[in-house]
C-alpha cells in the first residue's frame, strides 16, 4: 500500500518553490519565502484538523461556526525545520512545539540524534513533523521512530522538496503517514542531495554556505 503523498499544486506554492529553488535567492528573501510557503502547505496539511461547534455573538446577534479543537502538535527537525515553525505557529498559535535534532553524517547520510524535547501527552494529538528537505528518508524515520515512541498516534509530515528514495523508505516504514509537499524531485545525487533541489536548505536560510 503506497504512502499516501500528497503533492500541492497550488500555484502560489508552486511559485515559491521556484523563488527558493534559484540560487540567487538571498536568505533574507529565502527566509520570507520559506515561511509563505510553509503557510499554503501547512494549511493544506491541517484540512483534517478536527473542529468543535461554537457560537460567539456578533455585533448583530450570535453566530454559529467551528473552532479547531483539539491538541496540535508541530516538532521542527533541527535546524532547516526552523524555517517552517513560524508558518504553522501564524496558522495555529496555540500549538505546543517539540523540537527534534537529528545530524545527518555527511558520508554515510545516516541520521543520528542529538537532542529531543517533546511535549507530555502526545497520545491523541494531531502531530506536524516539518523537515524541508525529504532526501534519504533517514532523518524522517529516525524523527518518527521517535514521536511513535514518545506515544504519538497521529503524526504526518510536511517538506518543501522530496525524493523518491526519501517516500520509499518512509513508506516501508510507516505506510499510514501522509506526506505532503510541493514536487517530487528526480532523487539522489552521489552526495545524497536532492536533484534539482534547492541545495542545503538549512544553509540557505541561515546563510551559512
Ligand atoms: N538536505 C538538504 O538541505 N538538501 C538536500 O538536498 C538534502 C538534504
Amino acid at each position: 500500500m503506497p504512502v499516501p503523498v500528497h503533492v500541492v499544486q497550488h500555484p502560489l506554492v508552486q511559485d515559491a518553490l521556484l523563488t527558493l529553488r534559484d540560487s540567487l535567492t538571498e536568505p533574507e528573501a529565502f527566509r520570507r519565502i520559506a515561511t509563505r510557503l510553509s503557510v499554503l502547505l501547512a494549511t493544506e496539511a491541517t484540512r483534517d484538523l478536527p473542529t468543535a461547534d461554537r457560537v460567539v455573538q456578533t455585533p448583530l446577534g450570535p453566530a454559529r461556526g467551528r473552532a479547531v479543537a483539539g491538541d496540535v502538535v508541530v516538532v521542527p527537525v533541527l535546524r532547516a525545520g526552523l524555517g517552517m515553525l513560524d508558518a504553522v505557529l501564524e496558522l495555529i498559535p496555540g500549538a505546543r512545539v517539540g523540537h527534534l535534532g537529528l545530524q545527518r553524517d555527511e558520508t554515510t547520510a545516516v541520521a543520528s540524534q542529538y537532542y529531543s524535547k517533546l511535549p507530555k501527552g502526545l497520545r491523541d494529538s494531531y502531530v506536524l513533523m516539518i523537515d524541508p528537505m525529504l532526501a534519504t528518508g533517514g532523518s524522517a524515520v529516525a524523527g518518527l521512530d521517535l514521536l511513535y515512541r514518545a506515544g504519538a498516534g497521529n503524526v504526518r509530515i510536511a517538506c518543501i522538496v522530496a525524493a523518491p528514495e526519501g517516500i520509499a523508505v518512509v513508506e516501508q516504514r510507516f505506510p499510514d503517514v501522509h506526506i505532503y509537499t510541493p514536487v517530487v524531485d528526480e532523487g539522489l545525487n552521489a552526495h545524497k542531495f536532492i536533484v534539482p533541489g534547492l541545495g542545503d536548505f538549512g544553509d540557505r536560510l541561515y546563510g551559512t554556505l
